[in-house]
């Protein structure tokens, strides 16, 4: 097709208004963020499980390890885009053992690490969004990622919870593990499978980890502003009642057979429903 002359000014006219629009907007993102424009903060992205380790539970049709390794590269890309430095504990289909993957986030002191897992359950119905964190420190960053996730996606809101998982707990930088819903679940199994929604999950993980110091501590308003994240209430998984334990047949028996033993437990657990997941997890 022919262009006019004229036509050819308003193309480029556009493109660099565009363009101003954009770098302006990266601007008041950059001077909204500190981390942004001060020193290059590092995320540690951790796609969970890989390798020999498929994720999830026997027999599940969605590997899990191929979802979390997905979002994690998309989540790579978006957020190099806006100035982080970025590092990966896998970025292929590799086994990494959780030291190893504990030993590369606290090997950056500034670091945020992010780690990411699907959720899996016998029951096919188990659905929603959870996000665990471990010591304090990190429920700014839980509250905003979780805020972000649950808010963007169609699945049930699960909650914050806190919960001692070896990747959480041995971390010495700001961690959390969010679950992007139940692969066991047809509806949420399938909006996985979506490459679509991966890049929508990865968005909303950024979109977190670039609020994460905008989170107040009031949570008066339901509704943030673009300047406020509200602090997510949260469950605490850390002291488990030996009343909650009794719901579940299958946590009686976990008890009963690690009650001689000092504490476990396991970086990857949904509860209640997954009180199955894979022993390899525990440490
Ligand atoms: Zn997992």
């Amino acid at each position: 097709m022919k262009i006019k002359l004229w036509q050819l000014h308003l193309i480029i006219v556009g493109f660099s208004v565009a363009n101003v629009a954009c770098t302006a907007s990266r601007a008041a993102q950059a001077s909204h963020d500190p981390q942004i424009s001060g020193p290059h903060t590092t995320v540690v992205i951790d796609a969970g499980h890989g390798g020999f380790d498929r994720g999830g539970i026997p027999g599940q049709r969605i590997p899990e390890k191929e979802m979390t390794l997905d979002v994690a590269q998309r989540l790579k890309t978006v957020l190099a885009a806006s100035g982080y430095n970025v590092v990966m504990t896998r970025d292929s289909d590799v086994f990494v053992p959780l030291p190893t993957r504990v030993a590369i986030a606290n090997s950056y002191p500034n670091a945020i690490f992010v780690c990411i897992h699907f959720n899996s359950a016998k029951r096919m119905g188990a659905e929603g969004i959870e996000t665990y964190f471990y010591g304090r420190d990190s429920l700014p960053l839980a509250s905003a990622v979780h805020y972000f996730v649950a808010g963007g996606a169609p699945s049930p809101n699960r909650g914050v919870r806190r919960r001692g998982y070896y990747v959480l707990r041995k971390t010495k930088v700001p961690a959390v593990l969010v679950e992007c819903g139940f692969l066991t679940n047809p509806t949420e199994g399938e909006y996985a499978e979506t490459a679509a929604y991966r890049e929508k999950l990865a968005e909303e993980i950024a979109t977190g980890v670039r609020a994460r110091n905008s989170v107040t501590a009031s949570s008066s308003s339901p509704v943030a502003t673009a300047d406020s994240v509200p602090l997510q209430s949260y469950i605490d998984q850390t002291k488990t009642s030996n009343s909650e334990r009794s719901h579940s047949r299958h946590s009686r028996k976990k008890k009963s057979r690690s009650s001689s033993t000092k504490k476990k437990s396991s970086s990857h657990a949904p509860e209640p429903e997954a009180s199955l997941i894979s022993s390899h997890w525990e440490v």
